[in-house]
């Protein structure tokens, strides 16, 4: 079993909070795509013939890709790759980018889930956060999708928002949970240096949040979703029964996956690789047939970390037995001796056969995980 990301580096402008790779130049849209299929066939043997049992379009802005794009890129992934007949695809879309049309067109091809980036319902905020889409036009996207027949999508908030208060926060997660989402991503706001937003906090032009705001707005989140019969499955994400990300599931659980396009990410059990983050340079690698990226070979103790970090924060949590014969004697016993003073605590908790935080503890989680991560 293994997952494909394709990174689509395309944004029409700027979010002022984003620092994620991705260019409002698009003039090399049909060149990437190209690049895009050609890296898939030449690194075919990296999953060593696994069956794809996720594909995930992620950004940037998949949705700025039209019809023939996509299809393109399925053209190729189904002719390189065994793609499980109940594969999960995702594709990542803005709001404004899902017409009808745009829609009925995506229905034609294999994609199965949509997870729509929507932030708030607030048109204030919106336009403050330089997103190009209104309140309305994300309410008449999810409910275009549903009346299309896409049963599986997801829908990402961002809370903790310049000035905002739990009331704000309360009138956006009453908006999402009346849309009826099988799934919910809701993030509290960063501040990533270099950003517009970091600029105005240091030049004193906002007011962030204030940290017992944000503690609250987590508690009302949970709480809400949960009232509402969501599951908390991963600090971040909520769904309905059976309707978790898979793609992003599988990343938690050390399922091997292949990152294909500039800056993507790939990772086999053995070795951690990440492609060049220029375009440019991208699509000139992969036009010589020599691809730039880095590579990192994996040891026991990284691949510790690396599930410490991705595993311990889901529902599913670390299963101990698996911890133990996966990683050996002693790094069981480090991580049982870490976690000792946050279980006494109530911050991480044992049941069963599985070690992850407590719902109390899932917010303070950060902190505590580089605790119990193995420092060479
Ligand atoms: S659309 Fe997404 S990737 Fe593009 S700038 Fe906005 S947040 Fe960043």
């Amino acid at each position: 079993m293994a997952g494909i990301y394709l990174h689509i580096p395309f944004c029409k402008r700027r979010c002022a909070y984003c620092d994620f790779f991705s260019t409002t130049h698009h003039e090399l849209i049909n060149e990437y795509v190209t690049a895009l299929c050609h890296e898939l066939e030449m690194r075919k043997s990296y999953l060593e013939d696994a069956s794809i049992d996720t594909i995930y379009f992620g950004g940037g802005t998949p949705s700025l890709l039209n019809y023939k794009e996509l299809e393109k890129l399925f053209i190729y992934i189904y002719k390189v790759y065994k793609v499980n007949p109940q594969a999960e695809i995702t594709l990542e879309a803005n709001p404004d980018d899902l017409t009808t049309d745009y829609i009925n067109q995506l229905k034609n091809l294999p994609i199965n889930r949509i997870s729509i980036g929507i932030q708030t319902f607030n048109d204030e905020r919106l336009r403050f956060l330089h997103r190009r889409h209104t309140s309305q036009q994300a309410i008449n996207a999810i409910k275009q999708c549903q009346d299309t027949g896409f049963s599986n999508i997801s829908i990402d908030l961002i809370y903790g928002l310049p000035d905002s208060t739990l009331e704000d926060w309360n009138k956006d997660l009453q908006q999402a949970l009346s849309l009826n989402p099988p799934h919910l991503s809701a993030y509290h706001l960063t501040y990533e240096k270099g950003t517009p937003i970091w600029k105005l906090r240091e030049e004193k032009h906002l007011q962030e949040v204030k940290e017992e705001t944000s503690d609250q707005m987590y508690d009302l989140l949970t709480k809400r979703m949960t009232d509402k019969g969501y599951i908390h499955y991963e600090i971040s994400n909520f769904c309905l029964p059976g309707m978790h990300s898979r793609h992003n599931s599988n990343y938690w659980r050390e399922v091997p996956y292949l990152g294909c396009g500039a800056s993507a990410h790939s990772y086999n059990l053995f070795s951690r690789q990440w492609n060049i983050a220029s375009l440019i340079d991208y699509i000139k690698g992969i036009q010589a047939g020599k691809p730039m990226f880095e590579r990192e070979e994996l040891n026991i103790y990284t691949r510790y970390n690396d599930r410490i970090v991705t595993s311990l924060r889901t529902l599913w949590g670390i299963p101990l037995d698996e911890l133990k014969k996966v990683y050996g004697e002693e790094l069981f016993d480090y991580c049982i001796k870490t976690a000792t003073p946050y279980l006494n605590k109530g911050i991480l908790s044992i049941s069963g056969n599985t070690l992850r935080f407590t719902e109390k503890g899932l917010f303070l989680s950060d902190g505590v995980m580089s605790d119990l991560l193995w420092i060479e």
